[in-house]
């Protein structure tokens, strides 16, 4: 099997997403010749919960590009466990009301924010004000307003804007792309794609409408949605929806399970679902002239793989993708070139997930421009 890096060129629309962030190219100069040999990027983390100690903490210690200089959080009892365990000095100890205070601080250069969905966007824009560059969790903001307002403060700042869409540096993922851009099973034709489990906790914030801006579409379903995209390496022109739900009290404010269709210039077909009421829901399979490959398990952090219609297997060793992920952006800062995953992919993703909501809810087939 080919290296994964190698089909890495190949990820999606490399050039037009790098032609869309070439305006940091110049902003970010200066970051660059500030590039002392060995230089790491120190990273604040915006929002200690589970996502950020179980991954993201552990990650940083992997990274060669990057350390964990500092916390922002609203909880002091939290701030002294993790000063204890990652030696961070109280002076890179920030709360959200005090984080314009980063500006005076040279131990760190970008924020990873990794809050509820619903607060990104004034997170991120605090964090830009005070000149800090800006790694944010997906989906990257409820709706496309707020995304734009985090590119157009990151730009007025001009500081980096990435989004956390770990899978374009997973090996499995890259390699399904690189079989799609080689035509290895000819053109394209249709992909099946769903991501989805079953909620446990009822009084989470994953269920409340202001802080996750819906349901498993925004949390889950998104994954589903990029790998039509990094597939097709496409934008999507129309699509349709249909939600249900059997359970209106746990999901009185947001989407029990959805499902919904989109169609791509080329004439690829896509058939996709998410929910939050059922296990297993993790794969895609694509069709194409002469034959299919599918990945089951496709998103997960480990253990990704899949099977093609050629007998081959699609398998390679588990990397951190949150170490890559973050490896990826400190060395765009320091290199001074742009990201594969800019704030314009992340709002790409939510202005195509708010037409799948309309779809669904008037019944109507969604035209995106
Ligand atoms: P979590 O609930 O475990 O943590 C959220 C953190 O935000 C907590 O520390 C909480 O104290 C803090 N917070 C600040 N203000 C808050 C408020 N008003 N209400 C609730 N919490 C508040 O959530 P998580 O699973 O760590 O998810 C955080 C973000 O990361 C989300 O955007 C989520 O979509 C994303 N995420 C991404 C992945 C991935 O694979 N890339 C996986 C999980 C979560």
């Amino acid at each position: 099997m080919k290296a994964p890096f190698q089909s890495r060129r190949d990820f999606i629309k490399t050039a037009t997403i790098a032609a869309a962030s070439l305006p940091f190219a110049g902003v970010l100069t200066s970051c660059a010749q500030n590039a002392a040999p060995g230089r790491k990027i120190g990273f604040a983390l915006a929002g200690l919960g589970s996502l950020s100690t179980y991954q993201i903490a552990p990650a940083l210690q992997k990274t060669k590009f990057c350390r964990l200089t500092g916390i922002i959080t609203g909880h002091p009892d939290k701030a002294e466990r993790w000063k204890a365990q990652y030696d961070i000095p109280d002076k890179n100890i920030y709360n959200y009301d005090n984080m314009e205070k980063m500006a005076d601080n040279p131990d760190i250069d970008a924020v990873y924010v990794v809050t509820p969905n619903g607060l990104h966007a004034d997170h991120a824009i605090k964090a830009a004000k005070a000149g800090k560059h800006v790694l944010c969790e997906k989906p990257m903001e409820v709706s496309v307003e707020k995304c734009q307002q985090m590119i157009d403060a990151c730009k007025a700042a001009g500081r980096l804007l990435a989004i956390g869409y770990r899978l374009h540096f997973e090996p499995t993922n890259l390699e399904c792309v690189r079989l799609v851009r080689e035509k290895v099973f000819g053109d394209l034709k249709v992909i099946n794609a769903g991501f989805g489990f079953r909620m446990g906790d009822p009084t989470q914030w994953r269920l409340k409408r202001a802080l996750a801006g819906g349901g498993p579409l925004m949390d889950v379903g998104i994954y589903a949605l990029q790998a039509t995209r990094y597939l097709t390496g496409e934008e999507p022109v129309l699509v349709s929806g249909v939600e249900t739900k059997t359970d209106p009290v746990k999901f009185s404010e947001v989407e029990e399970s959805l499902a919904w269709q989109m169609k791509f210039p080329s004439g690829v077909i896509a058939n996709c679902s998410t929910t939050y009421n059922a296990e297993g829901l993790d794969y895609y399979a694509a069709y194409a002239d002469n034959g299919w490959f599918q990945l089951h398990p496709a998103y997960n952090y480990d253990g990704n793989r899949g099977n093609r219609s050629d007998g081959q297997v699609i398998q390679f060793p588990d990397i951190d993708q949150f170490a890559a992920e973050m490896d990826d952006f400190a060395q765009c800062i320091l290199e001074n070139r742009p990201t594969k995953v800019p704030g314009e992919e992340g709002l790409r993703d939510v202005k195509i997930m708010m037409a799948i909501y309309e779809a669904a809810k008037t019944g109507k087939t969604v035209e995106l421009s």
